[in-house]
């Protein structure tokens, strides 16, 4: 495997979980190759997703953003796998629905900025610090999958 295996933070939001689309976002990951590391399914209170957004305090979207992700179930998960921080960001699509092309997540599911279904890290420092944010240790899982072997060269 190279040398460059990262580590992704995923999240499904509340309107990606209550529309069924847990199954289709986890499918885009697996059958690229990525590694599931953790998941689970949970609600968040308003502290813990203030936190996780806490880059983005002075926007106005902001208390909008929070209120929508703390009032329904998310499904937070870690894939891993060679650039999977960028490669993640390419199949979720642009942050902006509109903008996303069709085959992307966001270009294939969703029409509204607010209502994107689904959360990706935008860098390899942010991964780490969403990682911990959401899980504890002993939830992500070491293994090798054997599919590895027909994934990387
Ligand atoms: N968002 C919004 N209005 C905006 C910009 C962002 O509601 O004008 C929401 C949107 O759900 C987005 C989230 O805030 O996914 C985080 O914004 P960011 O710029 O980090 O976009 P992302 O990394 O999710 O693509
Ligand atoms: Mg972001």
């Amino acid at each position: 495997m190279s040398d460059k295996t990262e580590r992704t933070f995923i999240m499904v939001k509340p309107d990606g979980v209550e529309r069924g689309l847990i199954p289709e976002i986890m499918k885009r990951f697996q059958r690229k190759g990525y590694k599931l590391v953790a998941a689970k399914l949970m609600k968040a209170d308003l502290d813990h997703v203030q936190e996780h957004y806490s880059d983005l305090k002075t926007k106005k979207f902001f208390p909008g953003l929070c209120k929508y992700m703390s009032e329904g179930p998310v499904f937070p998960m870690v894939w891993e796998g060679t650039d999977a921080v960028k490669q993640g960001r390419i199949l979720l699509g642009e942050t902006d629905p509109l903008k996303s092309l069709p085959g992307t997540i966001r270009g294939d599911f969703c029409i509204n900025i607010g209502r994107n279904i689904c959360h990706g890290s935008d860098g390899v420092d942010s991964a780490k610090k969403e990682i911990g944010h959401w899980f504890n240790k002993t939830e992500l899982t070491d293994w090798k999958p054997t599919e590895n072997a027909w994934i990387y060269e």
